[in-house]
């Protein structure tokens, strides 16, 4: 295995930016929950064949399936149109957060994800047995933790399955909003972090077909994707020292983007070299590129819903 290292140098062109003067640019693409978790599962299942993660891979494809039924049979009781409009102009904090719009019914799609489990035990029954002695109140309080970015307070394995279902709640919830609404919360918004739900991203994905190819972050928790300008860092926004790290070839479908500012790094995805990728399977799959990255001297600024730290 090589690693091949794109310097600064021969970075993608300025005209590749994205930066289409003149053209209007969607801000950001609300989620779409049922083609996420179909796409998701079907892509899990296809690299799962001869793959070393086959059975983790497995197990991923077995969640989305039962998210995709959650939002089919038992979709969110929340009307949050209303609710939305009138936080968005009283705080500053995200729109969707535990503060704002968290109601408990994300403990039901925990419960019906881990009841939906019972082909992968006895792997994984400790941490089925630890989730299902806890009270209503704990695993409120570790998805507050897990929503608060403390993941150091909650089981990894436990995560998994917390952030699954929170997942399941509040790309919902996303999906609700008008793009009027979240255009509001976006334009107000500065920071590496999802602009309505202040979550980190998985990675970034250049869009296929779109005009000059167009860059998106794309959020770990409500799936909506914002709008980000190519060759600049996604966590320090600095423009001055991007290096762009692949495996094997230059035009790979999966490069990590590397900040020298910040020693920062998020995986950027082509949708243009694999149109079938999917952020959270394809970056999984990659990370050897994880781990060459990091010897490098760089430290992942996104979040993986699939692998906990
Ligand atoms: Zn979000
Ligand atoms: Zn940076």
């Amino acid at each position: 295995m090589t690693i091949h290292i794109t310097p600064q140098q021969q970075l993608e062109s300025k005209s590749q930016q994205g930066i289409n003067q003149g053209a209007k640019l969607p801000l950001l693409y609300l989620p779409h929950p049922k083609r996420i978790y179909q796409h998701r599962k079907q892509r899990f299942m296809q690299l799962a064949k001869a793959n070393p993660l086959a059975h983790y891979f497995s197990l991923c494809a077995k969640i989305n399936a039962l998210q995709l039924t959650i939002v089919d049979q038992s979709p969110i009781t929340q009307n949050i149109k209303v609710a939305a409009n009138n936080l968005i102009t009283a705080n500053n904090s995200a729109l969707l957060s535990a503060n704002n719009l968290f109601n408990q019914q994300w403990q039901d799609y925990l419960t019906q994800i881990i009841n939906g489990l019972t082909d992968f035990q006895p792997q994984i029954d400790p941490i089925i047995q630890s989730l299902n002695n806890k009270t209503r109140q704990e695993k409120q309080q570790l998805a507050t933790d897990l929503l608060s970015g403390a993941f150091t307070k909650v089981n990894s394995g436990e995560a998994l399955f917390i952030w699954s279902a929170l997942a399941c709640y509040y790309t919902q919830l996303a999906a609700q909003l008008t793009g009027e609404t979240a255009a509001i919360a976006t334009r107000a918004h500065n920071s590496p972090l999802c602009p309505l739900c202040h979550s980190h991203p998985i990675a970034s994905i250049v869009h296929l077909g779109s005009e000059n190819g167009l860059r998106y972050l794309q959020c770990s928790l409500c799936e909506t994707q914002w709008y980000s300008p190519r060759v600049k860092c996604t966590n320090c926004q600095d423009m001055s020292a991007i290096d762009y790290y692949s495996l094997d070839k230059e035009l790979a479908a999966v490069k990590t983007e590397c900040c020298h500012h910040c020693h920062g790094y998020l995986k950027i995805f082509y949708q243009d070299v694999d149109p079938k990728l999917d952020i959270v399977v394809d970056d999984l799959n990659t990370l050897i590129l994880d781990q060459e990255t990091e010897n490098a001297g760089f430290s992942k600024t996104g979040l993986n819903p699939m692998l906990f730290p």
